[in-house]
């Protein structure tokens, strides 16, 4: 067998690995096998592209691959390593602005090396892939950029508003058609500058534009994107299993976006263009009342005399890493005969199903775990919500506030239940930017401090609420 058809062999072996990786992902139970999966299709796509170059390749063109790889991996490795979970977007992010600048980078090769053997519609339908490459991998790249600074909050997460800017973004898809058929009629530099000067422009403004409560999308959405700028490299350079890989990742990041947009309850074709339709409304500042305060004693008194209790959990709890005793708080109540259940909003945290992750490492049981459109309903007939770091996901302000950034998303009913206990360090506004009436609602009480101190103080009291009274002095004989 020919070195070209053994790897050809090993590309549909990697693509349905890939597959079979996207598949087990898919689930909790299966998510383990599926990441092997995938890790073994990246090493058979690897191994057969070196393969493949291998015919064409000098001793220093070899050399170069094998640190690139070392290099590589030895990064990658080591980010992945030592990453909090609570970094994961951030990560995520700048893997997505490598992508982008990669499929911008070999566009560019695509133009200064053109095969010697095209000519015709063929030179033409080539032009247009390296111009397309460019756009997409250049949007990838700078709007990848600006959502890592936005989730690292190294900028503010606030959406820029330039005047027109919905405008602007369209005028940029209008540049890139026209330069395009310019660029295919008549190929010169100054055209590729020009488009790649408006992709990394318009790139940067599609996620500036967009407020911190809609990054989930974001994320996702520049996973889409980065799928189809490796797609776009895939035509270039006549690589299959790239472009089988690159639709890949493009239409499961397409769906996963569709699916965040039904959960935030966004218009999945405003966020494609951008322009996400969320009126330009300013967060309301400050605080709107007079909040509580509870004691970790009190609290604990409260769930001892609960019947049932929701758990609301948020990016706090993540940061604190609270989810250990909070699986022994529920654990406890449990055994004392109270309801405990947990509600999971779909975007609490920093990525999908980030609670289930640290519950599930937390070895608190699935079937306590349920998700909003489960759950909702049920806060009315419940006795005590411990809202653990959550904040926007349990905003009241989406549901009856029209002109609150966070409008019309669909939030964790908690305000509902006979009592709220809000665990947080601060009065601080959640990752949108928005304060929270819940705060200053009569059945809610703020307990103040970091979520595992507090929860591992009200483990101790329930102990000494348990403990048996000593007798008093005196009395005994
Ligand atoms: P938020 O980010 O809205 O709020 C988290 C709260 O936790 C803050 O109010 C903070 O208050 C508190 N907190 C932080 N550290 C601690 C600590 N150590 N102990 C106790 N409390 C702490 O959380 P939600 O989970 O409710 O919402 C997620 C937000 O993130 C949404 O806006 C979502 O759109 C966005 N997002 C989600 C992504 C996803 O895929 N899930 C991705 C990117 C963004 P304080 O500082 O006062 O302690």
């Amino acid at each position: 067998m020919s070195t070209v058809t053994a790897s050809e062999a090993a590309y549909v072996v990697a693509a349905l690995l890939f597959i079979l990786s996207l598949a087990g992902l898919s689930q909790h139970r299966t998510s383990r096998s599926g990441v092997v999966w995938g890790i073994a299709g990246m090493v058979i796509a690897l191994a057969a592209t070196v393969g493949l170059a291998s015919r064409s390749l000098t001793a220093t063109g070899l050399v170069l691959i094998v640190l690139a790889t070392a290099v590589g991996g030895g990064v990658g490795l080591w980010r992945a390593r030592v990453v909090e979970m609570t970094g994961m977007p951030e990560l995520i992010a700048i893997m997505h602005s490598l992508v982008g600048l990669a499929a911008a980078l070999v566009g560019w090769n695509g133009y200064l090396d053109v095969d010697a053997e095209l000519s015709g519609s063929l030179l033409g339908i080539h032009h247009a892939e390296v111009f397309i490459g460019v756009f997409i991998g250049a949007v990838t790249f700078t709007g990848s950029v600006v959502a890592y600074l936005k989730l690292s909050a190294r900028i503010n997460s606030r959406p820029l508003t330039l005047p027109g800017k919905h405008v602007l973004n369209v005028g940029a898809l209008v540049a890139f058609v026209a330069l395009t058929v310019a660029f295919v009629a008549s190929p010169n530099m100054g055209l590729l500058i020009a488009v790649t000067v408006v992709a990394l422009a318009l790139g940067a403004h599609l996620v500036a534009s967009i407020g911190g409560g809609d990054m989930p999308v974001v994320v996702s959405m520049l996973n889409s994107y980065s799928g189809w700028a490796a797609a776009a490299s895939g035509f270039l350079l006549a690589n299959n299993l790239l472009i089988v890989t690159g639709a890949l990742v493009g239409s499961s990041g397409a769906y996963l976006s569709y699916i965040m947009c039904k959960a935030m309850n966004r218009s999945f074709i405003s966020v494609i263009a951008g322009g996400f339709g969320t009126p330009a409304a300013a967060a309301e500042e400050g605080e709107q009342g007079e909040h509580r305060e509870i004691s970790a004693e009190d609290t604990a008194e409260l769930l001892r005399d609960a019947s049932s209790v929701i758990i609301t959990p948020g990016y706090g709890m993540a940061v604190a890493q609270a989810q250990y005793p909070v699986a022994e708080l529920a654990r406890k109540l449990r055994e004392r005969g109270v309801e405990v259940r947990f509600g999971i909003h779909p975007v609490a945290g920093r990525l999908p199903g980030h609670m289930n992750v640290l519950l599930a490492e937390a070895n608190v049981p699935y079937d306590i775990v349920l998700e909003m459109d489960e759950i909702n309903d049920d806060f009315a007939a419940t006795s005590v919500v411990l809202v653990i770091g959550a904040n926007d996901t349990v905003n009241p302000a989406a549901t009856d506030n029209p002109s609150s950034p966070i409008a019309g998303m669909p939030v964790l009913h908690v305000w509902e239940a006979a009592n709220v206990v809000v665990f947080k360090r601060s009065m601080a506004a959640g990752y949108a930017g928005v304060q929270n009436p819940l705060f200053f609602r009569d059945n809610s009480q703020m307990l103040f401090g970091d979520a595992k101190q507090r929860v591992e103080d009200i483990l101790r009291a329930l102990d000494s609420l348990d403990a048996p009274v000593p007798a008093m002095a005196g009395t005994s004989r």
